[in-house]
């Protein structure tokens, strides 16, 4: 027996929308999506072509003047409306998401939710753009700085948030006056393809918001298109490598979120019981499935053993099942070549002499034909190893021990990576030190995700990328500053 599929009656019919046209058919090539939760195909998705990203670029770029010249308070608006769509149809919307990739219904409840107070926070930006005077030493003269829209954003997201990522992205991007074209990602197409619908629901003038469901080339095109004037990029380090390469040509500019290997730092006076929940939250949520969750746990070695204890006792109580009941906590990830990369790593590990304390191979019975792997911890995981040092997106923690703060903090920041960190300890004088040293774009006293909120930015450092979406920071990420210099000089007769 296998988990049934969710109901599919409602699964939205258009995966173009380009201006004001509801595409049923696009001119790409047709891609099968599978249910992460037992493996059946849900739906053939005919996407997007070359001729449909040049059509939703253009619509773009005709609608663009207009909406920058729209008052702040009709933008705000208009996102306030949106928002409140995406809450009246969060039922609807979470069974997309979890039709998708198989996230927990729990889960995937939030993410209409989360994506709705993206908007209402830029929303709120829409009518507080602003720019600054600046004390000329040259003058008389009056000197200012206002801020342009780029003109047409192209954003491609990933599968693992499809709704949030959506929702970070075009939140800033809206508000601050340009216009998008967006992929829809083709693991996880539904949410963003009924997302695209809502905003011509909502009101916006056609062509504002444009979708585009498909896959790599879609992306490429999109990325890679001389008419697009900022990219926004969210998925893996490798597949940036060749986004900044497409956009290298027309020298477009990019923000890229990219992966991560966050370090989670147990400090031997923390609160074991709360550290032990939250250390192995980073394999749960989305099933390890999260850039920013954190995976590579390096533990005080006075209170080592015990916090393997902790998180074993916490682990077996711990629910992986079928993403449409209630009580799930753990789904499966999103596809067989993600199982079988997962389980490689988790063998390498253990030939490399690591201890396998709880999970380590594929649940069979009712699991066996969808993608479920367990909660799965390992110990005494070497440092510059690959399970410590690479992103294994699967929930897999590796965990290490160090012996002092100094050790710990080298040990956090020795790695490619820089998307979060997360410290616990009871002490603050160490949380304050620790957390000034981490080189992430995102630090964690005591919590485990909290901080990542719409008023806050958000982004990488190092390999995990540039840019930031979020706060005021993201806003100004899609806004470009000008200097404007009046003469006040009299004239000369
Ligand atoms: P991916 O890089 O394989 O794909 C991401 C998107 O890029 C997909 O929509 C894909 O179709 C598209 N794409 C593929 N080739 C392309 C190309 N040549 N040009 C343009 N677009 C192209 O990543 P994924 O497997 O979908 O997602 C997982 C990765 O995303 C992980 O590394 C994860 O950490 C990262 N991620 C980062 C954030 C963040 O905010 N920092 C958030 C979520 C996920």
């Amino acid at each position: 027996m296998a988990f049934a599929l969710p109901d599919t009656s409602a699964l939205p019919r258009y995966p173009l929308i380009i201006g004001d046209s509801l595409v049923e058919r696009g001119s790409g090539e047709a891609f099968a999506h599978i249910y992460p939760g037992n493996g059946q195909c849900v739906a053939e998705v005919a996407g997007a072509g070359a001729a449909d990203v040049d059509a939703a670029v253009s619509a773009a770029r005709a609608a663009q003047p207009a909406w920058a010249a729209l008052p702040g308070d009709a933008r705000r608006d208009l996102l306030l409306q949106l928002a409140a769509s995406l809450k009246q149809h969060a039922g609807e919307l979470a069974l997309l998401e979890t039709l998708g990739n198989g996230s927990p219904v729990m889960m995937a409840g939030y993410a209409p939710i989360v994506a709705a107070q993206r908007f209402e926070y830029y929303a709120g930006w829409a009518d507080k753009i602003r720019g600054q005077t600046l004390q000329a030493w040259n003058g008389p003269a009056h000197n200012y700085v206002d801020y342009a829209p780029y003109g047409v954003v192209g954003a491609v997201i990933p599968w693992n948030g499809p709704l949030f990522a959506a929702a970070m992205v075009m939140g800033p991007v809206l508000a601050a006056g340009n216009c998008i074209v967006i992929k829809a990602p083709e693991l996880a197409p539904y949410s963003v393809m009924r997302l695209g619908e809502l905003f011509l629901e909502a009101g916006f003038p056609p062509g504002v918001v444009n979708v585009l469901a498909g896959g790599p080339e879609v992306g490429a095109a999109i990325v890679g298109h001389a008419d697009v004037d900022k990219v926004q990029f969210v998925g893996s380090g490798a597949t940036a490598r060749k986004v900044l390469a497409s956009a290298a040509a027309n020298l477009t500019p990019c923000c890229l979120e990219l992966g991560g290997k966050s370090a989670v730092i147990v400090f031997d006076d923390a609160d074991l019981a709360r550290a032990g929940q939250m250390g192995l939250s980073g394999a749960i949520s989305v099933s390890g499935q999260g850039c920013v969750n954190g995976t590579r746990l390096l533990v005080q070695r006075g209170i080592y053993e015990q916090y393997l204890g902790v998180m074993q006792q916490i682990a077996a109580r711990i629910t992986v099942g079928d993403p449409l009941d209630a009580g799930t906590v753990m789904g499966p990830v999103i596809s067989e070549a993600a199982v079988q990369r997962i389980l490689g790593s988790v063998e390498q590990a253990r030939d490399a002499g690591a201890r396998v304390l709880t999970g380590g191979t594929r649940l069979d019975g009712d699991y066996a034909e969808g993608f479920f792997l367990p909660l799965t911890v390992i110990a005494d995981v070497a440092h510059d190893s690959d399970l410590a040092q690479h992103e294994v997106f699967g929930p897999v923690l590796s965990v290490t021990p160090f012996d002092t703060e100094e050790e710990a903090i080298h040990l956090a920041n020795d790695c490619d990576y820089g998307l979060g960190a997360y410290i616990h300890t009871s002490d603050l004088r160490r949380a304050h030190h620790v957390a000034g040293h981490m080189q992430a774009g995102m630090v964690h006293v005591n919590a485990s995700g909290e901080g990542m909120q719409p008023f806050a930015p958000f982004g990488g450092m190092k390999q995990s990328g540039f840019g930031r979406l979020g706060g005021e920071q993201g806003l100004l990420e899609f806004l470009q500053a000008r200097n404007v210099w009046m003469n006040l000089k009299p004239a000369q007769a």
